[in-house]
């Protein structure tokens, strides 16, 4: 078995982060949407149970995982959807079944390609409203305004797959052309027809790109329905962040310190 039940390895920072992210007037995820996790030190990846809302998570309400064999079991051609499901299930603790989110894969993909400490999945109404329409494969192609592209990046976009092994295995595919291109991890994965994947150091970057993320959909929404989206000339982006005064605001901004 590769998943564990240990409530005492579920930190501060995740467990606020994940109830941030929860918080019903956000509108980032309702119900039992969206996860979070932690790579711990030694590898092993704390991620959100199924079934346990992010507004109203516990310690009780995560599972630990071994990254290393969660990633090998996604990666192998021949593994079904039925033994990694197995896979992720830690058995019944305190009288509740504790398996680990069918979406953790996702974060497991992630942390193959890239080591990172901190991971936020949600599913926000605004994201969601411009990844599910005609225009969310090229969306965030290109920044709307400054403090975005210094918080977000490059974002990368990965079409619509059904979450489990087929989005984890996608997710894996798309971010590892991605990094061999830009050498980087990006700090924003756009789902399409999905949500958002917010990639960081440390709790607060990764609530910073959640944010910066619901914000940039709600400005191209506005964009679009005024005519469309007149983004930042690529040229004076690059001077912008040549400047020494904007590497330590992508710095402050990204909480990357
Ligand atoms: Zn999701």
């Amino acid at each position: 078995m590769t998943a564990h039940w240990h409530p005492e390895l579920v930190s501060g920072e995740l467990l606020g982060l994940t109830n941030a992210l929860g918080q019903p007037e956000r509108k980032f995820a309702i119900l039992a949407e969206g996860n979070t996790s932690e790579r711990l030190p030694d590898g092993r990846l704390v991620v959100k149970a199924s079934g346990a809302s992010l507004g109203s998570a516990t310690r009780d309400d995560f599972v630990t995982l071994d990254v290393d064999e969660i990633a090998g079991i996604l990666l192998d051609p021949a593994v079904d959807q039925r033994s990694l499901t197995d896979a992720l299930d830690s058995g019944v603790h305190g009288g509740v079944h504790r398996r680990a989110s069918i979406e953790s894969l996702m974060h497991a993909a992630v942390q193959a390609v890239g080591p990172v400490r901190f991971i936020g999945h949600t599913h926000p109404t605004a994201v969601l409203g411009l990844v599910s329409s005609i225009h969310a494969a090229t969306a965030y192609d290109s920044p709307a305004y400054s403090d975005e592209a210094v918080v977000l990046g490059r974002p990368l976009f990965v079409p619509y797959a059904s979450p489990g092994i087929q989005l984890g295995r996608t997710v894996y595919e798309a971010l590892k052309s991605r990094v061999d291109e830009d050498g980087d991890m990006p700090a924003l994965i756009v789902l399409g027809n999905h949500g958002i994947v917010a990639i960081g150091p440390t709790a607060e970057a990764v609530e910073g790109v959640t944010e910066m993320a619901v914000k940039g959909a709600e400005v191209r929404i506005a964009a679009l329905s005024t005519g469309g989206l007149v983004a930042l000339p690529a040229e004076s982006m690059k001077a912008f962040f040549a400047r020494d005064d904007i590497a330590e605001r992508r710095r402050d901004l990204k909480g990357a310190r």
